[in-house]
């Protein structure tokens, strides 16, 4: 099974990306993980990515397509792939269906994280993530419990330069004006659902499953 999670920035979409693709048993693949991948590794693709990323702007489709569909046509994800923050645009959804249908697959259910622009804003101001596995913290609302260090792992705790100053109102600009453009193509594949991710953890986790059943229901 293939499913897209859109969410904005702050809308706890990694959070429950990583614990939907546990539990169904499929890859959990973040574009933006793979970005950051590529730039602590300093590749080519990784330094031509990182002037757009420092400065909060979307990497050209070329480069995040041919990077993403790379991706998901590793051995790992044949059984099945969450993708989180790709696609962003139409140009990308477009190639994605067109990897996908080349390898006789396609996307079954896509599930757009509802949460309103001022409480993205606040979660993304506290927010801070671990360097060895992005487990994701929020000094207001859901801290460590020792400042600074991972609660699972150890590792230390980092802000991104992306989640500050005037880059964090460029992405969910970018969000609310150029990514929601995906709503009309997914809905007119009748794969589109809305869920409420201004919820409790569990209570997002619980409505994301029932939408991917409902989905699943309807092939
Ligand atoms: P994210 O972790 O999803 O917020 O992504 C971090 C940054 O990586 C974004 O602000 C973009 O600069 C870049 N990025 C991630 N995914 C994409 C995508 N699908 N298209 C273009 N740029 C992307």
């Amino acid at each position: 099974m293939n499913i897209i999670l859109i969410g904005a920035q702050g809308s706890g979409k990694g959070t429950q990306a990583q614990r939907l693709a546990a539990s169904l048993g499929i890859r959990h693949v973040a574009s933006g993980d793979l970005f950051r991948k590529a730039i602590d590794e300093g590749t080519e693709l990784g330094q031509k990515a990182k002037t757009y990323i420092d400065q909060g702007k979307l990497v050209p489709d070329n480069l995040t397509v041919s990077m993403v569909l790379g991706r998901i046509s590793e051995p790992d994800c044949a059984s099945g792939v969450l993708l989180d923050g790709f696609p962003r645009t139409i140009v990308q959804a477009q190639a994605l269906d067109e990897g996908l249908g080349r390898a006789g697959q396609r996307i079954d259910c896509v599930l757009y994280l509802e949460v309103p622009r001022n409480v993205l804003l606040k979660r993304l101001s506290g927010r801070y993530i671990c360097k060895a596995n992005q487990h994701v913290y929020n000094i207001n609302t859901r801290p460590p419990k020792v400042p600074g260090i991972c609660d699972l792992d150890g590792s230390e705790l980092y802000q991104r330069s992306d989640d500050r100053g005037e880059a964090v109102q460029k992405r969910l600009d970018i969000f609310f004006n150029e990514t929601v453009h995906l709503f009309d193509y997914y809905a007119n594949q009748g794969k589109l659902a809305a869920v409420n991710g201004n919820q409790g953890i569990e209570e997002v986790a619980g409505s994301l499953l029932k939408a991917i059943n409902d989905c699943r229901e309807d092939v």
